[in-house]
């Protein structure tokens, strides 16, 4: 709630004939009394609109001219209207102009899955959104292995807002609601337009995600699981019918205002990263606080990453209706034995994610049948196109050993490739330390499961460095690189590890 640096939105269920079923005992946020209208309204007794049609090749567009009118006893659903326009297979644009004392112009765009309605924005502009928005329906359908078509007849109804107070005085807005971001219900959505076009975009997606979720899961879990699901399934490149969700942005100038990730970086610098257990543990209600926001998309993203984990997170998703404890719980329970893996891998990513992440490159191969070392020699070439890659067994305390790199690799690079040695081209930084620089982590087994994560232990590799292991671990290297700039790479470091 303070200001453009923060981020709150709110979803509460509603069941199918839209009335607010409270979720769980959080009663701080605004309901809508039972029964309440929420649908897309039309005062009753207005003239009956007269109707404009034309037909061009492609579509024919009917736009629909109504005065609103001060006096709203009794309503009627515009949308059954639209419905029945739509019908005709026809795309509709509706626009109300108020009288001349009080400009309030609505455009509502009516696509597939979505009628959008908005006080500001050209034409073109809202028909990018619901064409957007259209697009990421069959995107969502596929992710979350719904039977092809479960999605073909589910819409919703869409507020982009300005001035909230126009949407108060038509009754799309309840006065109960108030918001500084979005809000959705099952079947409805408001955004409130945002200083950027992705950023409201992104929002608009956003609480469609929530919205599908009360649809076909009763709802969308703990806060945690139903902010990182819509963060994940929001973020994009690319719009109208060319969106491609569920991606990590490549750069801050492709997501204008959506800031995740500078508030992520903030924390790691201060080392208060939190553990998985403090993010699955977020409290229902989290309070624009943009962090917990970015924190909870990267649980979800890693969940959804690794093919392993990702049946357990779509099966967690059909329990929405269970915002409590227990569903993280249960979702814990049945990953089992191999939740350390998860919490290693969790340490990495928050350790790692930053604009360009690319997740080709930052899966890591753990596993708890990882043997403990027996002290022979291990030769392992370190490849410079993959981040952070494991020597493949563990390593026990007390363990005294050696490390020796070499050999070269080239890193794609403008205007032309470095070639790099274990030292990195020192003339030439990223992410703080030389180019192609080696770097070891030491990633222990175990994670003490606190507020905060202990800070990853990264040092370089420069030359031979002996090692005395003092916790149960993995060794992991990577070439030092700036994220997203892999792809080009050659080669690798070769490195001999032996028993000091
Ligand atoms: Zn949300």
């Amino acid at each position: 709630m303070n200001g453009a640096s923060t981020f709150q939105d709110s979803y509460r269920l509603m069941d199918r004939r839209r009335r607010m079923i409270p979720a769980g005992s959080d009663e701080s946020a605004a309901q809508v009394p039972a029964g309440q209208p929420t649908a897309v309204q039309t005062p009753a007794g207005q003239p009956s609109p007269p109707l404009r049609s034309a037909n061009d090749q492609s579509y024919r567009r009917t736009v629909t001219w109504s005065l609103r009118h001060p006096q709203r006893a009794g309503r009627r659903v515009l949308g059954a209207g639209l419905r029945a326009v739509s019908a005709w297979g026809i795309l509709a644009v509706v626009m109300f102009v108020v009288p001349a004392t009080a400009e309030t112009p609505f455009q509502t765009i009516r696509g597939k899955h979505i009628t959008l309605k908005a006080d500001e924005g050209s034409e073109a502009s809202l028909q990018e959104l619901v064409e957007t928005f259209d697009a990421a329906v069959p995107q969502w359908e596929r992710f979350f292995e719904l039977p092809a078509g479960t999605l073909d007849s589910w819409s919703v109804d869409a507020f982009v807002i300005r001035e909230s107070e126009l949407f108060r005085q038509s009754g799309d807005l309840p006065a109960e609601l108030n918001f500084p971001f979005g809000f959705a219900s099952a079947g409805n959505l408001w955004v409130n337009r945002q200083p950027s076009d992705y950023y409201t975009r992104h929002l608009l997606l956003h609480e469609g995600v929530h919205a599908l979720a009360i649809d076909q899961f009763g709802g969308a879990g703990p806060s945690w699981f139903a902010e990182g699901m819509a963060e994940m399934l929001s973020v994009h490149r690319g719009v109208g019918r060319d969106v491609q969700i569920g991606i990590v942005p490549q750069s801050r100038d492709a997501v204008p205002y959506w800031g995740r990730f500078k508030r992520m970086s903030q924390r790691r610098e201060e080392n208060r990263v939190p553990t998985l257990e403090s993010v699955l543990a977020y409290p229902r209600e989290l309070n624009s606080d943009v962090e917990a926001y970015g924190w909870s998309w990267a649980a979800v993203m890693l969940l959804a990453e690794y093919p392993e984990y990702r049946p357990t997170l779509l099966r967690a998703a059909r329990r929405g209706d269970d915002p409590s404890e227990a569903f993280s719980a249960i979702l814990r329970r049945q990953i089992g034995s191999a939740w350390p893996i998860v919490q290693a891998r969790w340490r990495l990513l928050t350790a790692t994610l930053d604009y360009g992440f690319d997740w080709q490159e930052e899966r890591v191969p753990l596993s708890i049948k990882d043997g403990v070392w027996n002290g022979s020699p291990i030769h392992k070439t370190i490849q410079a196109d993959t981040g952070w890659q494991s020597l493949g067994g563990r390593f026990a305390p007390g363990t005294r050993l050696s490390i020796t790199p070499e050999g070269r690799c080239t890193l794609a690079e403008e205007p032309r490739p470095w070639v790099s040695e274990p030292p990195g081209v020192t003339i030439h930084y990223a992410m703080d330390r030389p180019l192609g620089q080696l770097l070891l982590c030491v990633l222990p087994n175990a994670t003490e499961e606190s507020d905060f994560l202990e800070p990853l232990r990264v040092q370089p590799v420069t030359s031979r460095l002996d090692l005395v292991i003092d916790c149960h671990c993995w060794l992991l290297f990577r070439i030092n690189d700036h994220l997203g700039d892999r792809g080009n790479n050659r080669g690798g470091y070769q490195v001999t590890v032996t028993a000091e």
